[in-house]
């Protein structure tokens, strides 16, 4: 279970203008389970937005809460949060079960469930046969999905993804489109997405949240949004 909330959230960053705010204002409760994708041109506080729910930038003023905390001073790592970014980088030396496990290492899991869990991954991303190739073996799309499976193999509840397949080539990320709903189906998260692609905001949200300048400019269905008559 996860829902958040963004009560009058602004960020002024620290090498910014006086009173130049990269977001303003921002307002939005993420029920459970939910699919939000942020959608607006390069500049207007998607990232930002993003990296303050995750913990990687602090909020200048305003409260982010997970379920019923406030969670401005947590750690990344205390949020329960996985994420996956536009500039996925696999360890080339690492086969992609090592690189899927890192993580899982890192926080000591047992070794046991480290490989219940990669395999779990693996299998729900159809990586199954490529376990001990390392990524230079592997297409555009399966590299892809093993940075998705390095994030899901802890199981948070809440999924961020900042332009996840802007690297991908068209037809690849069609059908990665699909496989990230799927998956989304699948693990029940709560889940943000970052895009400027109107078409992966359409396919994939159960609400849009249009943002410029650093505002909402308007939050809805993908109907409400952008099949107005
Ligand atoms: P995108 O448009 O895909 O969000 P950008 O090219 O705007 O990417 O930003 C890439 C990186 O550069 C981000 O990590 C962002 O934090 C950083 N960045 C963007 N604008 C500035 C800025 N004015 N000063 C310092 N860093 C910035
Ligand atoms: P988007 O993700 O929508 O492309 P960003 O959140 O990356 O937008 O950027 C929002 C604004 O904040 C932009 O004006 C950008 O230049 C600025 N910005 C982003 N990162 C930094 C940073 N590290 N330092 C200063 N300004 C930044």
């Amino acid at each position: 279970m996860a829902g958040l909330k963004l009560e009058h959230i602004y960020k002024e960053y620290e090498n910014a203008k006086e009173g130049d705010y990269a977001v303003t204002d921002f307002n939005l409760d993420v029920k459970d389970r939910e699919f939000i994708v942020f959608v607006g041109p390069s500049g207007c506080g998607k990232s930002t937005t993003l990296r303050m729910i995750a913990g990687l930038e602090d909020i200048t003023k305003g409260k982010l809460y997970i379920n019923d905390n406030v969670v401005n001073d947590w750690a990344p790592k205390d949020r329960d949060i996985a994420m996956v970014f536009q500039n996925y980088a696999l360890y080339p030396h690492m086969t992609v079960f090592d690189n899927m496990a890192f993580g899982l290492k890192l926080r000591k899991y047992e070794k046991a469930d480290i490989e219940k869990r990669v395999k779990e991954a693996a299998e729900i991303l159809g990586l199954t046969p490529y376990l001990q190739r390392k990524p230079a073996a592997l297409s555009g799309g399966q590299r892809q999905r093993v940075a998705l499976g390095r994030a899901i193999v802890r199981d948070a509840p809440i999924f961020l993804m900042d332009e996840p397949l802007s690297n991908l080539d068209a037809k690849l990320r069609v059908s990665m489109r699909a496989e990230i709903a799927k998956l989304h189906r699948r693990l029940n998260t709560t889940t943000i997405y970052v895009t400027h692609d109107q078409t992966e905001a359409m396919t994939m949200a159960d609400r849009i949240v249009v943002m410029r300048d650093g505002k909402i400019q308007q939050v809805g269905t993908p109907q409400e949004v952008y099949y107005k008559p």
